[in-house]
Formats: structure tokens, C-alpha cells, sequence
């Protein structure tokens, strides 16, 4: 079953949370806060972090996955508590690719990362409206935009944009989505494929940051924070981008 259908603070968060989207859909200015999550015991009471701490907690996960040292993860007894609710201490924002996978790289257990995918990574309408849903109703203090080596993605992008060739299906709305990030570093020194695949990382990270009206006020008031990076197929490593 979806977790959307089962989160911790539903049913009275989800109407907090429809509340908002329906007043920001108005164009009404409402802050945030005034539909805050009522405040319960989380099934995960070591993911309540600041932002920072959060983002310390993915890397040294992350170092673990590289190192070969990834912790054994209990399934069984994290059920329970899980079935009640979720307080995952991260989102992810990955490219759907297979070779990616944010729970293991960096070394996490079911309830601890909000993971949204899609080809290229970018940040849709309905990627930024799940990512509203973690921050706004589940209280994830971090956001981490995850590119990674050799996406086929932005390849194929890149390719579509120099040839003018028009992709079959409906991938030109992946080739939309990434064009900008491609046409920004073309003539850039370096492999063009790594520049634009760092790019897009980049421009969504700011596009996050200034998703009004829940993401942007988060990020403002320093709730939250909205970070890059790159997974490298080969070591395991994710670069974070400054
Ligand atoms: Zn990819």
C-alpha cells in the first residue's frame, strides 16, 4: 500500500496538507506553519535531526556503502513501528536509473529516506509536490538531489539537443526537462556529459529552494535544507556539490 495512504499524521496531517495545497492552488498567502503537523512520537525517534545532522548522517552512510561495511538491517522488528507511520530524515531526488539506489548507498533501512525518482532527476510539478508532502507533513529536515555518472538521461539529451533529432514517445518531455542544463555548459571545458549532468543537479537544487510556497519558505527560515549530489557508478561515492 502507498505510505501516502498510511502516514503518521494522517488522517488530521493529509487534511492539514490538502488544506494547503488547495489554499496555495487559490493563491491565497498562508504560512506553512499554520498547518503544521500535530506533533506525535515517531516511529523513528533517532531521524528527528536538524538539517545538518541529516546530511551528516547520509554521508557517513554513505561512507559505510563504500567501504563495504553497510549495517545488517533488522526488516522484521522495524515493521511494526513503521506500520503506524513514517519519519524518514531525508528525501532523495534520483534519476530513475537501476544502478542507483539511495536506501543502499547510503546505508538506510525502510522509514529513514523519502525517495522520489524519475529519468534526469529533475524536479516536476509532482516531484516538488511529493517532496512538499515530506517536508510539510513528515517533517524531513533534508533534500538531496541526487545526478550520477553516465545517466542516460541527460545523454540522450545532449544527443537530441546536437543532432535535432526528436525522441520517440514521450521521452521528449524528459529532453525538455533537461535541455536547459545541457545548452548551459555547452562549450564548457571538460566532458560535456559530466558538466550537464552537474548542472541539472545545480539548477534543481535552486529550483527547490525557490518552490513557493512550502519549499521555499522551509528553506528560508533554514528548516530544512536542499543540497546536490553525484553518485559515482564505479566507487559507490556521492560527490556533494557545493
Ligand atoms: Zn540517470
Amino acid at each position: 500500500m502507498c505510505e501516502f495512504c498510511t502516514a503518521s499524521r494522517a488522517p488530521l496531517a493529509r487534511r492539514h496538507f490538502l488544506k494547503l495545497a488547495m489554499a496555495a492552488a487559490a493563491g491565497l498567502a498562508i504560512a506553512p506553519d499554520a498547518f503544521a503537523a500535530k506533533s506525535k512520537i515517531p516511529p523513528k525517534p533517532q531521524n528527528v535531526l536538524s538539517p545538518n545532522a541529516a546530511l551528516d548522517r547520509l554521508m557517513r552512510g554513505n561512507r559505510h556503502y563504500v567501504e563495504g561495511i553497510s549495517k545488517r538491517h533488522d526488516f522484521l522488528h522495524e515493521r511494526e513501528p513503521l506500520s503506524l507511520g513514517q519519519n524518514p530524515f531525508a528525501a532523495v531526488l534520483s534519476c530513475a536509473d537501476s544502478r542507483i539506489a539511495p536506501e543502499y548507498c547510503f546505508d538506510t533501512a525502510r522509514g529513514d529516506v523519502f525517495v522520489c525518482r524519475i529519468a534526469g532527476n529533475f524536479a516536476s510539478d509532482e516531484m516538488i509536490a511529493s517532496l512538499e508532502y515530506a517536508v510539510q507533513v513528515l517533517n524531513t529536515p533534508l533534500i538531496m538531489v541526487l545526478g550520477h555518472g553516465s545517466c542516460g538521461a541527460v545523454d540522450a539529451t545532449i544527443k537530441s539537443v546536437k543532432d535535432g533529432t526528436t525522441l520517440p514517445g514521450h521521452l521528449p518531455t524528459l529532453v525538455a526537462a533537461l535541455t536547459p542544463a545541457v545548452k548551459s555548459v555547452q562549450g564548457d571545458p571538460g566532458d560535456l556529459l559530466a558538466n550537464a549532468t552537474r548542472r541539472n543537479v545545480s539548477m534543481n537544487v535552486d529550483k527547490l529552494k525557490a518552490a513557493t510556497p512550502i519549499l521555499k519558505s522551509f528553506n528560508d527560515e533554514k528548516k530544512i535544507r536542499v543540497v546536490g549530489g553525484i553518485y559515482q557508478l564505479k566507487s559507490g561515492r556521492v560527490e556533494l556539490l557545493t
